[in-house]
């Protein structure tokens, strides 16, 4: 039998021994073996850094963006074949779906991010500058950069596409390579994912790399630099987390872990209303999808004590038409476990939930099996059981299989003191069209929760469920969920990224960001910001333009004219009473639009619009005959890789005769490109 090969320091690489055989989850035949023996990890961590990390550095977030989404594309056509190779990991076609296309859909949706919510630059400017000095001579600013270290991946062997997908995506952004280390179970799912991501020829050499099999003394090779995530379970996290080669470099550790996630029915969803049956169907889908080897799957449902039998019994109704069989047989709704051994892992879960309460639907020992054979694969009954949340069963032990509790409660308080003994969720659902009672439970549960998702009629049609993590928001949760955060949009690449705080004058800061800043050079020349092309731009290009003086009849024009007739702007009385104003004053977007008057360069040229302002302040009240002046800075130019134009940041300052600034904020425009 083949082992599975790993790549490393820029070539496949097989190990030594015979290596341990992994199986066929339906078939119970051997599918592959796998060996980390003999192969150099702390070489692989070393090619990461000096080869993989240096070429993604060179990369704006936008070109990064761009091989994401092009490596996207290519899996995508392949996807096919990675169905075939899930199905002998006892997933359906539905349940391939949602790891391949999910791990898919987290590429893509990470590059459509990152190219409107990041720069197209290579170092991410945070927050705002801080005036650190009264003389505006001494500025602070946070600034990212990628860490010069790999992103070593270690996965469970329940998501074995979407898990090193998800954690990629976010580093590969950040500018860092990435290790894959996959459970071995379903490693060899990885092993062909890997296979195709190297194929592509999209990535750079040594920014995606792979080993099979164990990880050895890998970890004695990290340095502060580098960062693991982890996904698996809490016994394994906390070897990890406290291995010294974590402990001794303060290595950048996430872990996402066992996880006794609820779904609470509220007391106005009773029998017979659409949120009950969203309820049991949510019940239901959690626990026979991925055969309820889901990190974020349902295992405690809270529901009130009176509606107990009734949730029972509709559950129990629905999981009778459950087929489970070989994925692809006629007729079959969930697959088999992943391996043999984790379905002696939930039988012994069960075992121990079974103390605290009673089977209301299943066998552990035996269910019906479409297209295969029953004892060679890993197939489990879904299981459905009654506890008593008052035991600490229910609220510790996590049979990572189809298999829920029904518990009952009886008060808001009670549940949400119930929802804590879980120490710490990933995803909680909160099923009820009562606002008082979902704000209430929401905010109660939130502290012991990454994710909570409120379910009732009006969201349903557009829910994307209770069990699935975006990749716009955080996966993760605290406690024994590991206590991390993956994904969560932008969050999941800063992760991956230092940051710094700078502190500098003006012009050091502006150099080193790449902004002009306030108290920067500016620069003035003849030809006028608006007829220079995106190239010919440089931060700090200027024009000044005014004064306009605003009259009386300036104000009463624009009044009548939009209909914004409002009183300190029309009567004379009511404004003198005003405590701010003590007299009329001209209204904000009057001023804004006269300013807009000032800078603007009527002829065609290379701006080609203005797609909205950022930060707009009035700050100070313009009165009538004031006269404005407006100093129009190019502060931020952002080229779109593609496009024959970027965007250009413009800084607005509209000064009064005094100096005094009476309104700022960030114009910003699309400008071309010279050769487009
Ligand atoms: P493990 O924690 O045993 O394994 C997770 C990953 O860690 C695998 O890649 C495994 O590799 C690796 N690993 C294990 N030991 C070490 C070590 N000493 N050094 C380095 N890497 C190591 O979890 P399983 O996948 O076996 O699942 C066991 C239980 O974990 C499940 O029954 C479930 O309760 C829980 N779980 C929770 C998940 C979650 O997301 N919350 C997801 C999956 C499982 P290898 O496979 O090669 O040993």
């Amino acid at each position: 039998m083949t082992l599975l090969r790993s790549h490393l320091s820029g070539t496949w690489q097989t190990g030594s021994g015979d290596g341990r055989p992994l199986y066929d989850a339906v078939t119970g035949d051997e599918v592959a073996r796998v060996s980390a023996e003999g192969l150099d990890l702390g070489a692989a961590l070393a090619h990461g850094r000096r080869t993989g990390g240096p070429a993604l550095r060179e990369l704006t977030f936008h070109q990064r963006a761009a091989l994401l989404k092009a490596l996207g594309g290519h899996l995508r056509e392949h996807r096919e074949e990675l169905y075939a190779v899930s199905a002998r990991t006892g997933a359906t076609l539905g349940d391939s779906k949602f790891d391949i296309d999910g791990g898919i859909g987290v590429l893509l949706a990470y590059a459509s991010k990152a190219k409107r919510e990041l720069p197209n630059d290579t170092v991410f400017v945070e927050g705002a500058v801080e005036p650190l000095g009264r003389g505006g001579s001494f500025l602070g600013q946070h600034v990212l950069t990628p860490r010069h270290g790999v992103a070593v991946q270690v996965n469970a062997f329940n998501f074995p596409v979407w898990g090193p997908l998800e954690k990629l995506a976010p580093a590969f952004l950040a500018g860092v390579p990435t290790l894959i280390k996959p459970a071995s179970p379903t490693a060899f799912l990885t092993a062909r994912l890997v296979e195709l991501i190297v194929d592509s020829g999209l990535l750079p050499d040594g920014a995606v790399q792979f080993v099979a099999g164990s990880l050895g003394d890998c970890f004695d090779h990290l340095t502060g630099q580098d960062l693991v995530s982890f996904t698996g379970s809490a016994s394994t996290a906390q070897t990890l987390r406290s291995h010294p080669g974590i402990v001794r470099n303060s290595v950048r550790f996430s872990a996402e872990a066992d996880s006794l996630n609820l779904a609470a029915l509220g007391p106005d969803a009773t029998p017979g209303t659409e949120e009950f049956d969203l309820f049991v169907t949510a019940l239901t889908t959690e626990m026979t999808v991925k055969a309820g080897q889901k990190c974020t799957a349902i295992r405690r449902a809270f529901v009130p004590r009176a509606h107990v039998d009734a949730v029972v019994e509709a559950v129990t109704a629905r999981l009778a038409s459950v087929v489970v069989g070989a994925p692809g047989a006629e007729g079959v709704r969930m697959g088999a476990l992943a391996s043999l051994d984790q379905r002696e892992e939930v039988r012994r879960s069960v075992k121990a939930l079974r103390d605290a309460g009673r089977i209301v639907f299943g066998d552990p020992d035996r269910v019906e099996v479409t297209g295969a054979d029953a004892d060679r694969g890993a197939f489990v009954s879904p299981l459905l059981l009654v506890g008593d949340p008052d035991r600490a069963e229910p609220h510790e032990v996590e049979a990572f299989g189809p298999v829920s509790t029904v518990l009952p409660y009886d008060t808001p308080a009670q549940l949400i003191d119930y929802a804590a003994r879980g120490q710490g969720s990933l995803a909680g659902s909160v099923v009820s069209a009562d606002p008082g009672f979902v704000r209430e439970v929401v905010l109660g549960v939130a502290p012991f929760h990454g994710r909570v998702h409120v379910l009732n009629a009006r969201d349903a049609g557009e829910s994307t469920g209770h069990g699935s993590p975006l990749p716009q928001l955080v996966h993760g949760g605290p406690g024994r969920a590991g206590g991390g955060e993956e994904m969560g949009g932008v969050r999941g690449v800063f992760h991956h990224m230092q940051r710094t705080a700078v502190q500098a004058d003006p012009d050091s800061l502006a150099a080193i960001t790449g902004r002009w800043v306030t108290g920067a050079q500016r620069y003035t020349t003849d030809v006028h910001p608006f007829r220079r092309h995106l190239e010919e731009l440089r931060p700090g290009d200027c024009l000044v333009a005014g004064p306009r003086r605003v009259t009386r009849e300036d104000v009463e024009h624009f009044a009548e004219f939009t209909g914004d007739t409002f009183y300190a702007h029309m009567d004379e009385a009511a404004a003198a009473a005003n405590p701010l104003f003590g007299q009329r004053v001209a209204h904000g977007y009057l001023v804004v639009s006269l300013a807009a008057g000032l800078f603007v360069d009527p002829d065609p040229g290379p701006v080609l619009a203005n797609f909205g302002v950022d930060g707009l302040r009035f700050l100070t009240p313009v009165r009538f005959d004031d006269e404005l002046t407006v100093t129009l800075t190019c502060k931020q130019l952002t080229p779109r890789e593609s496009a024959g134009y970027g965007e250009v940041r413009w800084d607005a300052d509209v000064t009064r005769q005094d100096g005094e600034s009476v309104a700022r904020y960030d114009v910003l425009t699309l400008v071309a490109k010279k050769d487009a």
